[in-house]
């Protein structure tokens, strides 16, 4: 299956298509952590993209179109992947499904993981990750005491772009830019809304059960 993730900064699709990706035995494939990646290892596209990610911007289509449909060509990809943060814009959805169509595919399902907006500020800036084993926490969610993975022991860090200044400005760019997709994926019939739930095992339980696994 085809599978896109939509949704605001902090609404957990990161989480969400990771577990659904593994569940299908799909590539998970996310934008923010190739360029994160990528600016953790200094490369040329690091340096440029952080230029944006830094201030909460959005990376220009053109750049990030061609990263994911050199990805969407890899061998991996020929039986389903799950997009995480792609496309976040009009001309980037356009350029998708182009792409798409040139190779015979389309999109099956675009879900669109919905959050009650009061929490997100206060998700994201309580966010942490571990850089060893790479897993994502939240300091009140998951009772961290201290900034200490609880999974291999590390020293947690906090995302440079989940300071407060740049979270206001990435939800502004998520309502500008993003959310239009909701109706665009509407309109060519393949949106699934996955309503708000507390509690991340729910969250995940819910959106499985939308697409019939499990
Ligand atoms: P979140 O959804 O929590 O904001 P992501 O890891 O998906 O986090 O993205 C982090 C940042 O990377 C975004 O704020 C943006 O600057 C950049 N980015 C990620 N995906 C895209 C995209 N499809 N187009 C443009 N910029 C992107
Ligand atoms: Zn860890």
């Amino acid at each position: 299956m085809n599978l896109i993730f939509l949704g605001a900064p902090g609404a957990g699709k990161g989480t969400q298509s990771t577990v659904v990706a593994e569940k299908m035995n799909i590539p998970h494939i996310s934008t923010g952590d190739i360029f994160r990646y990528n600016i953790k290892n200094q490369t040329e596209l690091g340096k440029k993209a952080n230029e944006y990610i830094s201030k909460g911007e959005l990376v220009p289509d053109e750049l990030t179109v061609s990263i994911v449909t050199d990805r969407l060509m890899q061998d991996d990809c020929k039986n389903g992947f799950a997009l995480d943060g792609f496309p976040r814009t009009i001309p980037q959805a356009e350029a998708l499904e182009k792409f798409l169509a040139e190779h015979g595919k389309k999109i099956d399902n675009a879900l669109n993981i919905q959050v009650d907006e009061n929490i997100l500020v206060e998700r994201l800036s309580n966010r942490r990750f571990c850089p060893k084993c790479n897993g994502t926490f939240h300091m009140i969610e998951n009772k961290l005491t201290e900034e200490i993975c609880p999974v291999c022991g590390a020293e947690l860090k906090q995302r440079d772009d989940d300071k407060e200044e740049v979270i206001l400005q990435r939800l502004q760019e998520y309502h500008k830019s993003t959310e239009p997709l909701i109706d665009f994926y509407r309109s060519r019939n393949v949106l699934t809304d996955v309503p708000p739930i507390i509690g991340m095992e729910k969250a995940i339980a819910a959106t499985l059960k939308v697409l019939g696994i499990e």
